[in-house]
C-alpha cells in the first residue's frame, strides 16, 4: 500500500509569464495560446506520481495583487517562481518574489525557480548562466520550460516533488 502526501504549491511571478500556462499545461496538457490573464485566485490540483508510489497533490494558486500574496504563499511547501526568458525585468521581479519567500515564508519551503517560454528563446533577454548562478547561490531548484511545446514543465514539478519532505 503507497501513502499519500498532500502539499500546497503556489506559482508567483509578474504578470503574463505564463503561470496559469504552466498549470494548464501540468495538469491538462495543454496550451492557449490566447488566454487572457485572470484576476483573483485559480485553484487546480494535481496528483503527481513518484516512482517509489508517493503522490503528492498540490494546489496552484496565482494571484495579481501583491497585498494578497502573503495569503497565497502561507503555509505553502513549495513556491515555483517564474520569469520569462524574453523580459529582462521579469527575473528582476522573480528575485524580489524570492527574497519575499525567503524571509515570510515557512523556512522549510522548496522554491523552484522557472525561466518559461523557452520556445521564444530566438528572443532571449535572460542567459542560462545569469538564471542558473543566481539559483545557486540561493539553493534554488532551477530549470527553463515552455507551457507552449510542453519542455521541462513535468520535469519542475517532479524536481519539486522529489525534495518534499516525505514523513
Ligand atoms: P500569467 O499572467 O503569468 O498567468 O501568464 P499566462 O499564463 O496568462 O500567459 C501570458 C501569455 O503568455 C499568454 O498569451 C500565453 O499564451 C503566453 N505564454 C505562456 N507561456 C508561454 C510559453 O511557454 N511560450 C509562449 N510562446 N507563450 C507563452
Ligand atoms: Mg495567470
Amino acid at each position: 500500500m503507497s501513502k499519500q502526501f498532500q502539499f500546497k504549491l503556489v506559482l508567483l511571478g509578474e504578470s503574463a509569464v505564463g503561470k496559469s500556462s504552466l498549470v494548464l499545461r501540468f495538469v491538462k496538457d495543454q496550451f492557449d495560446d490566447y488566454r487572457e490573464s485572470t484576476i483573483g485566485a485559480a485553484f487546480l490540483t494535481q496528483t503527481v506520481t513518484l516512482e517509489d508510489q508517493t503522490t503528492v497533490k498540490d494546489t496552484a494558486g496565482q494571484e495579481r495583487y501583491k497585498s494578497l500574496a502573503p495569503m497565497y504563499y502561507r503555509n505553502a511547501n513549495c513556491a515555483v517562481v517564474v520569469y520569462d526568458i524574453t523580459q529582462a525585468t521579469s527575473l528582476d521581479k522573480a528575485k524580489t518574489w524570492i527574497r519575499e519567500l525567503q524571509r515570510q515564508a515557512d523556512p522549510s519551503i522548496v522554491i523552484a525557480l522557472c525561466g518559461n517560454k523557452l520556445d521564444l528563446s530566438a528572443r532571449r533577454q535572460v542567459t542560462e548562466e545569469e538564471a542558473s548562478k543566481y539559483a545557486d547561490e540561493q539553493g534554488l531548484l532551477w530549470s527553463e520550460t515552455s507551457a507552449k511545446t510542453g519542455e521541462g514543465v513535468n520535469a519542475i514539478f517532479n524536481a519539486i516533488a522529489k525534495k518534499l519532505p516525505l514523513t
